[in-house]
């Protein structure tokens, strides 16, 4: 998996040399890192795999179904659309995401450079604690208190990792959970006219315009 090389289409300055003089290009991650990936990854599986056992040892596997079928309509088609199609990410050329969390899915819907309505972050966030939570009652139901702990323990890790070192950066600004700071942002807007053009029309406004 080669580290992304190019820029966003949608981003103006385009070159390697461009970003160099890029004042928030620490700021925020406009490219694609494989570390990202792999740190994604890592805190996903501190949630999946105490899940899976637990569950499992509760007797309610076959719920494990229910749960997979869950998860992939949620990242493909829910959260596809309400987030990622809001995204810079799938603003790129080709069919499928290259990002640090939802790497590989199909880019099914028309990307909107504008910023998430109030009715989707809702959804964003009822998705996610759907998500999240699914294994839990099994875990309760069946005694795997241990496990329904673990669980716990690392849906926190989960969303402590993500809040602190990665929605720091993130580029899909109008997501609930994203914490650049303005400053960041509207730099940014400038550099996207497209991106820019659409947030004014949602009746967002750039600092001194
Ligand atoms: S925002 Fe800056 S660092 Fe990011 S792609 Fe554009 S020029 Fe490069
Ligand atoms: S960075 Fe986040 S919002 Fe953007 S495409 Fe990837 S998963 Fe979706």
């Amino acid at each position: 998996m080669p580290e992304d090389d190019a820029a966003h289409d949608i981003c103006l300055r385009r070159s390697p040399s461009d970003c160099n003089s890029c004042t928030i290009k620490e700021s925020v991650e406009c490219r694609f890192q494989q570390r990202s990936l792999l740190r994604f990854a890592a805190i996903f599986l501190c949630c999946a795999i105490p899940a899976f056992t637990g569950v499992i040892l509760a007797g309610f596997g076959w719920f494990l179904v229910g749960w997979i079928a869950y998860i992939a309509f949620f990242l493909q088609v829910w959260e596809n659309r309400i987030l990622c199609s809001h995204c810079p990410y799938y603003a790129e050329e080709g069919r499928s995401l290259r990002c640090h969390a939802n790497y590989g899915l199909l880019k099914i819907w028309k990307y909107n450079p504008g910023p998430m309505s109030r009715w989707e972050k809702l959804q964003f966030i009822i998705g996610i604690i759907i998500f999240v939570t699914y294994p839990l009652p099994f875990m309760a139901l069946g005694g795997q208190y241990a496990f329904f702990l673990l669980s716990s323990l690392g849906i926190l890790v989960f969303f402590a990792v993500l809040y602190m070192k990665m929605c720091i950066r993130c580029v899909n600004f109008s997501c609930p959970l994203n914490r650049v700071p303005k400053e960041v942002v509207d730099t940014f807007l400038r550099q996207n006219p497209v991106m820019k053009r659409a947030w004014e029309d949602a009746g967002y406004k750039l600092d001194n315009e």
